[in-house]
């Protein structure tokens, strides 16, 4: 392979910080109001220009739709992002669960007035491209923007990148399966100018279930059957009618899916029709091949849409998701991987930062909880072996492939965020103690004291 040589060079220090929070997903601007709140500085560095990750930059929008009658809640940040984007008016009523969906642009408001008001220091724009490391402690990042290269130095980090990228450069073992076996990776779209009351109309008449996911890929699903006959607002059949009338491709049998809300304005939103296999969310090759593969497939799911769902004759494209959408990428070998029996058997934790329902959602598994069955994150789960002052939240936190089809959800990313900012705020509260040797009661009592449920 052909190489060149990169001059080393002076990188400016353009601020430091107690806690940095890189990357602001559900695990990253959970864990930065989390250390926030609990009295130290926090810096929060993104990427892109706005706050929230994927409810924001590729328009997920469902976060609670796993809420049933019996369903134990992890209460905490999670369901404040809910409830702040309800009051807002930045929610609407979920279809299918007891739960609100939450509005992709209206969020991006809603995470600006939560990081102001707990006092976080904002840095958008700004790329994190490596570490600064003494021996295995890491001490900084280098950004990169438009500015070029800045140095941030900071006391803990919390890397919410969801691929590990701090993790992963700074020398921590991390795990990624091979490309053909990750989640499928999806361009998210949304419509305007459907007919609310004909489209509705349409759904009442055909109401689909989980059972009806079968189909092909993803989609054909194990669940503990009590899900079976429930309502899901799964759409499969104008795919399959567009591929009898050569419209879709046979090959394409992947397109289908599940739309989110129904507006009155005649937006149809959070469309999840398109999947791509064997895309890897690290490589930037693969990256460019899914935006332009993904958009070119949501187009032939519009059209069949337009031509075979009632509603939908007039719709046009809103717009898509500002970036392709990852469910699966690296995952960092922490001093605890959450196993499959942990997510599928209640496991419990001395150490517990958070619980999570019983909802399992990938990997040809799903589950609801729809019982009171739940889970456990151990503080042990967010720490990486080998690198010191580093603290792992979001997806990219250790876990086994079907727990990963758990801990992936953006409910549970945020309880793992909320732990990891206490624990990085009481570790520097604690005259400097090493994230390895924190008492775990006193982060579960800032947990509790935060409203969040630990047990
Ligand atoms: C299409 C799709 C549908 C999904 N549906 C659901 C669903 O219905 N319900 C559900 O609960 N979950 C769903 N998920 C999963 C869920 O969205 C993710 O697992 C979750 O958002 C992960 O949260 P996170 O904070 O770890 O990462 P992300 O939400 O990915 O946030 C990571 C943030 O870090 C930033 N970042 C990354 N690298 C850098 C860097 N080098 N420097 C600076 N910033 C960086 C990114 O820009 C981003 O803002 C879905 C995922 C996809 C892709």
């Amino acid at each position: 392979m052909k190489t060149i040589f990169e001059p080393s060079r002076q990188v400016e220090v353009v601020h430091e910080t107690e806690v940095l929070v890189v990357g602001s997903g559900p695990g990253g601007l959970s864990a930065a109001l989390a250390a926030a709140r609990a009295g130290v500085e926090v810096t929060l560095v993104e990427r892109f220009g706005c706050f929230g990750g994927n409810i924001t930059v590729v328009g997920v929008e469902g976060m609670h739709w796993y809420r049933h009658e019996k369903t134990v809640e992890s209460m905490g940040i999670p369901k404040e992002f809910e409830d702040a984007a309800k009051d807002a008016g930045a929610a609407v009523p979920e279809s299918q669960s007891l739960s609100y969906e939450i509005d992709s642009e209206g969020f991006k408001l809603v995470a600006d007035c939560l990081i102001e008001q707990a006092g976080i220091h904002p840095m958008l724009h700004r790329q994190f491209v490596a570490p600064i490391m003494e021996g295995n402690s890491i001490v900084g990042i280098i950004t990169e923007s438009k500015a070029g290269r800045e140095a941030i130095l900071a006391k803990r980090i919390i890397d919410a990148t969801g691929d590990a990228d701090v993790a992963y450069r700074a020398g921590a073992p991390t795990i990624a399966m091979p490309r053909e076996d990750m989640m499928a990776a999806s361009v998210m779209f949304h419509l305007a100018g459907v007919d609310k009351a004909k489209f509705m109309d349409g759904i009442k008449a055909d109401p689909q279930t989980y059972a009806d996911w079968g189909g092909g890929g993803e989609w054909n699903i194990e669940t503990s059957g009590k899900e079976d006959g429930m309502f899901s607002p799964f759409l499969g059949k104008p795919f399959a009618q567009a591929i009898k009338a050569g419209i879709i491709p046979p090959h394409l049998n992947t397109i289908a899916g599940t739309w989110g809300a129904m507006h009155d304005s005649g937006e149809l939103t959070y469309m999840n029709l398109v999947h791509l296999d064997g895309i890897d969310g690290t490589d930037p090759n693969s990256l460019t091949f899914g935006e332009m593969e993904g958009r070119r497939q949501a187009m032939l799911a519009i059209e069949a849409l337009k031509r075979f769902t009632p509603g939908c004759g007039k719709a046009r494209l809103r717009n898509f998701g500002m970036s392709l959408g990852i469910r699966d990428t690296r995952k960092v070998d922490t001093a605890y991987r959450i196993r499959e029996l942990d997510v599928r058997e209640q496991g419990r934790f001395e150490d517990s930062i958070g619980i999570f329902p019983e909802f399992i959602d990938g990997y040809g598994v799903l589950i609801l909880p729809t019982t009171g069955r739940y889970f456990e994150v151990p503080y042990r789960n967010l720490l990486p072996k080998k690198i010191k002052n580093l603290l792992v939240s979001g997806r990219a936190t250790g876990a086994e492939r079907i727990a990963h089809a758990a801990t992936r959800n953006m409910a549970c990313c945020a309880v793992i965020g909320q732990g990891a900012g206490v624990a990085a705020a009481m570790s520097i509260k604690q005259r400097s103690r090493d994230l390895d040797q924190m008492d775990v009661a006193d982060i579960q009592n800032e947990l509790k004291r935060q409203g969040a449920r630990v047990h």
